[in-house]
């Protein structure tokens, strides 16, 4: 049994950066990840003499006192970025146009109005909504702290109605709401491509978020996304911790609603704090069923054994599961 303040499961983004930050303040962690390479979606791979990164093209916030600068300055690493050409962070090429998406949602929205002069109304609503969104999201998040909730924040709520209002809204709602065109909505929907889904599934809070975001910084690291994702991984090797490489996790070992140990490689690794799972959440649950000794199987009230031999050939359920 190899034993660590805290175990995390998959060395994706999420992954490396929680494991970065623990092991800033001085945790020892375990990073278990299945491929040989770091990285997740954000990977980057050989081809002849050229790397790929197998999907992210930009990235936002990365601008100076920015999410991802304090991120890196937190756990006392630098990695230089490029913005993206400021009249084309993406262009959206349909059978009818072909379009630039500057950055500045101001400049967007004039580029549009320019563009498509008999539909500024629909316009105009749209990136109203899409600024006033976006606005009540960042004063939410800077008014409440959803970590330590208090009974004040009650009242602070009613100007938030608007946001909440919206909730439910997928992007189509939106397009509805401003009676954009076919056309129009065949352009915008192009910058939504980043979740491969239409926009009457896409939630409009996130696109309200991330198009906002681009608009405001698109960056790309000056070193190839490998500089980033290989930086992540010498914090956390050059503060003690592990990144286990071909380690596919196999088995989340549950009693009494806590989990006592996670198998990997064939080898049991336990946390003293917690395990944090960067895993799709669905496989991360079903890593959690075993052969009938875990409370998922059995319901919250079985309680098997106390007395648990951590040993791996006396542990029940060892049996790795893929
Ligand atoms: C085509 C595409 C384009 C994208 N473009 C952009 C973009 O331009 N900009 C942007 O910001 N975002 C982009 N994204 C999204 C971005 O890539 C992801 O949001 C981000 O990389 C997800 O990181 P993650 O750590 O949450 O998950 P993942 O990257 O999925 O990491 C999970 C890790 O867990 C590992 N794992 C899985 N199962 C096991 C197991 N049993 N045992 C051990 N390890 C396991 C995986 O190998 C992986 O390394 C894009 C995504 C896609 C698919």
């Amino acid at each position: 049994m190899q034993t660590f303040d805290y175990v995390i499961l998959g060395a994706g983004l999420g992954g490396l950066s929680a494991a970065a930050c623990l092991t800033r303040q001085g945790y020892r962690v375990a990073v278990l990840e299945q491929h040989y390479l770091p990285g997740g979606c954000c990977h980057t791979f050989q081809y002849g003499d050229y790397s790929f990164c197998a999907d992210v093209h930009y990235i936002y916030q990365c601008g100076p006192g920015q999410t991802v600068a304090r991120f890196l300055n937190y756990i006392g690493k630098s990695v230089p970025f490029n913005s993206l050409d400021s009249d084309c962070v993406d262009r959206i090429i349909t059978p009818e146009v072909d379009f630039r998406i500057p950055l500045g949602w101001e400049n967007l929205r004039d580029r549009l109005l320019a563009t498509f002069a008999d539909e500024a109304k629909a316009i105009n609503l749209y990136c109203d909504e899409i600024a006033r969104l976006h606005q009540q999201m960042v004063a939410l998040g800077e008014d409440l702290r959803w970590y330590d909730l208090k009974w004040a924040d009650w009242i602070k709520l009613p100007k938030y109605w608007h946001l909440y209002s919206r909730r439910n809204w997928t992007l189509q709602d939106l397009y509805q709401h401003c009676g954009l065109s076919p056309k129009l909505q065949a352009l915008l929907a192009g910058q939504s491509g980043d979740y491969a889904l239409p926009p009457k599934d896409i939630a409009l809070l996130t696109h309200a978020s991330l198009v906002s975001d681009y608009a405001e910084g698109s960056y790309y690291p000056q070193h190839h996304f490998k500089h980033l994702v290989d930086t992540m991984v010498d914090a956390i090797i050059e503060g003690g911790g592990l990144v286990q490489f071909s380690t596919p996790v196999e088995h989340i070992e549950v009693r009494h609603r806590q989990v006592q140990f996670v198998i990997a490689g064939g080898i049991f690794y336990q946390a003293q704090k917690a395990y944090i799972s960067d895993l799709d959440p669905k496989l991360t649950v079903s890593l959690m069923t075993d052969d009938g000794n875990s409370e998922l199987d059995n319901g919250p009230d079985h309680r098997p054994d106390q007395g648990l031999d951590h040993r791996p050939d006396q542990v029940p359920g060892s049996g790795a599961k893929k």
